[in-house]
């Protein structure tokens, strides 16, 4: 049998907050042991760096909310492709955030040997996304991701798991939630158009649970390369 030598695949996952991206990126991880770069995370991590960069980076996504310069975007993706073993298959959250991104994405998947094969967008409504958003906590001492109204009853209780302080992203508040979904809908659209015109976007409802959503992403992906 010989076998053609296949690259490893990218996957680009998009969609609102609270669609539950970084569940599914999870599940692609245990399914198809693909590496998750979380560009969220990536920026958040590198706007804590005590550098000019950090702290310009730290005011942009803090104070106006808003998208960080494509740039920055391009220089911590390239960071975290990097970090990837060569024959990984890796899934990308978080990028492109909008049409001027495209290209860049798909050229940093390229140079590193990712063969790309489909963007995912897990659509959620507004609603539906503060709603998930605004009871999204965590416990500052042992990290633990507590749902309220599931994990624990109110605000100020202390972690079920370890007794610690829980905590809020700072724009997972109800506000933060409606500029960021609006932000997403502004921006995002085109790459949504851009990449459906490529005919390379699967949509699935975020409105199920984390295993039926990766079902229909699933069956959506094996259509095509089956
Ligand atoms: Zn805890």
């Amino acid at each position: 049998m010989s076998q053609k030598q296949e690259q490893p695949k990218a996957y680009i996952l998009l969609g609102p907050p609270g669609s539950g991206k970084s569940t599914q990126a999870d599940i692609f991880k245990r399914e198809f042991g693909c590496e998750h770069v979380d560009m969220g995370s990536a920026l958040r991590r590198a706007a804590q760096e005590p550098t000019p960069f950090g702290e310009n980076l730290s005011r942009i996504m803090n104070e106006e909310g808003g998208l960080v310069a494509d740039e920055i975007m391009q220089a911590v993706l390239e960071q975290e492709i990097r970090k990837i073993a060569p024959d990984r298959p890796v899934i990308v959250d978080g990028a492109p955030r909008r049409e001027s991104q495209i290209h860049e994405v798909l050229s940093v998947l390229n140079r590193h040997g990712k063969d790309f094969n489909k963007a995912i967008f897990v659509e959620l409504s507004e609603e539906d996304s503060v709603d998930r958003i605004s009871r999204r906590f965590s416990c500052a001492d042992c990290g633990a991701k507590l749902i309220l109204g599931k994990n624990f009853d109110s605000v100020g209780d202390r972690c079920p798991q370890c007794g610690g302080r829980v905590s809020q992203r700072a724009d997972d508040t109800a506000e933060g939630v409606r500029k960021r979904w609006q932000v997403f809908h502004d921006e995002t659209l085109p790459v949504l158009k851009y990449f459906e015109e490529q005919g390379q976007l699967l949509r699935v409802s975020g409105a199920s649970d984390p295993e039926t959503i990766f079902k229909d992403i699933r069956s959506g992906i094996s259509e095509e390369s089956a």
